[in-house]
């Protein structure tokens, strides 16, 4: 028979190993600045810091119909959005599944695909603009999830192909010249106008939303990965600026651009991010071991894995599910077997019986409810709430080192002492996010939060002044955004 209080013991214990304190996120904060600064100043940088063309944030009274296709993963979708300038928006919406055939075949296959989503759309939602103004190009927003070497607002060349598209001869090629080809070959009004990164989307549809004219300063993701894009003074992006740079034409009045981080790949090296046996086992079994760390460690297509790992553990330590058979057995051994979406349950179940912790070890993990005692779901429960904690704090690193990074905290370090501002006087600090664990886990911008006030530059006064909220429709939104700021530029 199992020893329960062993049980509890053991899971407390493996909890501890999951622990980021704050000493760990000021480490992290420090290692996340100079990781920042190496990758604006040169390229070839574990994280990426792209800059992104797009010099300046919308205020909320952007006016106009806009178009917005986004190349994900497993879906196409095109959408058009109506700006009303007092920071509301409508939106139409179209989706197709991607043949999977086309995901491996050549550039004409797929963006002639694509082309014809677009012409079905715009006849069925905007045949009047067809026949009312054949010569008005529709401006449109390519939001294209995939690595590309960003050259201006609607230029970019493909890296590689991931999420399963492997496409060779697209290799190397702007991949807005390959979808204009097709619409022109279609006869479509339509430019394309803007190559967009769903974090820039974030950020541009969450300043335009957001309440108060503060522009925002930041968007992230967190969902199936994790990344962020912010607002950089030019001046510090020297890698742009410095002799023999080799970058395209863009607007310099800002002073400013938008960079896409790429943190999901801060500390590849391991300098300071926490590395558990169960880390380390996940890493063993991605498809790309000492790649995207920072992201293992926090995002939806990772956390129920190491919650899996770690449950392992606990049954090989303390008899965790005594009674299930050779079948759930089995499921617990088989990688990936465990969403994240498990998680956010499991920490919202405050019941006394936890009979919905016990429906998702069933669901997901194929262990009858009537053979789970309370004691191991309570264990099961620490551990996920562990996890959940953990992917939280760390979340709080990139935000309070951008945020420091941008000159935001109160009071400045200053060479002399200045008054400090009284807490009305101080500016907003907004940030726009997106991405299932930020929107469903129970509590994670409290957890977040906690951590950032940890921060010595932060502290509670300037955590206070951070507002965050959800990027409704991000992608679509943002797209237009940025396709009717390339359409102004020109
Ligand atoms: P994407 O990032 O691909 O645009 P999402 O933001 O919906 O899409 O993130 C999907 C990821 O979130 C998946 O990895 C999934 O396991 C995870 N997920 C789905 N539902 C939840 C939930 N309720 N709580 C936490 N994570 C979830």
């Amino acid at each position: 028979p199992v020893d329960s209080k062993a049980l509890i013991a053991k899971a407390e214990a493996i909890a501890r190993e999951f622990e980021y304190t704050a000493e760990d996120v000021r480490k992290g904060v420090k290692e996340f600045l100079r990781e920042m600064d190496l990758g604006l100043q040169n390229d070839g940088q574990p994280m990426t810091m792209i800059p992104t063309y797009v010099t300046s944030v919308p205020n909320g009274t952007e006016k106009g119909v806009y178009l917005a296709v986004d190349l994900g993963g497993t879906n196409f979708r095109v959408c058009s959005v109506s700006l009303k300038g007092n920071s509301t928006f409508t939106l139409t919406q179209a989706k197709a599944a991607i043949p999977k055939e086309m995901m491996t075949s050549d550039s004409h296959t797929l963006f002639s695909f694509l082309a014809q989503q677009v012409k079905a759309f715009v006849e069925e939602h905007h045949a009047d603009h067809f026949e009312e103004f054949p010569d008005h190009h529709l401006q449109l927003g390519f939001t294209f999830s995939f690595p590309v070497d960003q050259r201006a607002v609607n230029k970019g060349y493909l890296i590689r192909w991931t999420k399963g598209f492997d496409i060779k001869d697209a290799i190397g090629k702007d991949v807005c010249e390959l979808l204009q080809k097709e619409i022109d070959a279609l006869g479509l009004p339509v430019t394309v106008a803007a190559l967009v990164n769903d974090t820039v989307g974030t950020l541009m549809a969450r300043s335009y939303t957001s309440p108060g004219k503060t522009g925002t300063l930041l968007g992230a993701i967190f969902g199936t990965g994790t990344n962020g894009a912010y607002v950089e003074k030019l001046s510090k992006i020297t890698k742009m600026t410095k002799p023999g740079a080799n970058i395209g034409e863009y607007d310099k009045s800002t002073g400013e651009m938008v960079v896409n981080t790429e943190w999901g790949s801060f500390d590849n090296e391991l300098r300071v991010l926490p590395n558990t046996p169960y880390d380390q086992e996940l890493d063993k079994m991605s498809v790309n071991p000492g790649i995207q760390m920072f992201e293992k460690r926090i995002s939806g297509m990772f956390l129920g894995e190491i919650l899996r790992n770690s449950l392992l553990a606990l049954k090989d330590s303390a008899g965790l599910f005594a009674k299930a058979d050779i079948a759930a057995d089995a499921f617990l051994h088989t990688p990936w077997s465990v969403d994240t979406s498990a998680l956010s349950f499991i920490e919202a179940d405050n019941s006394e019986d936890l009979a919905r912790t016990k429906q998702v070890l069933e669901a997901q993990l194929h262990v009858p409810a009537a053979d789970i005692s309370i004691e191991e779901a309570r264990a099961v429960k620490i551990l996920a709430h562990a996890i959940g904690r953990r992917s939280a704090r760390l979340s709080a690193v990139p935000i309070a080192a951008i945020i420091i990074a941008t000159g935001k905290v109160q009071p400045p370090p200053q060479p002399r002492p200045v008054a400090a501002k009284t807490d009305e006087e101080l500016e907003v600090i907004d940030i726009g996010v997106d991405g299932s664990v930020v929107e469903h886990y129970p509590g994670f911008e409290k957890l977040l939060r906690e951590a950032l006030r940890e921060v010595e530059e932060l502290g509670e006064k300037n955590e206070k002044r951070i507002r965050m909220g959800v990027a409704k429709d991000g992608s679509g939104v943002g797209a237009a955004l940025i396709a009717q700021v390339a359409a102004k530029m020109k």
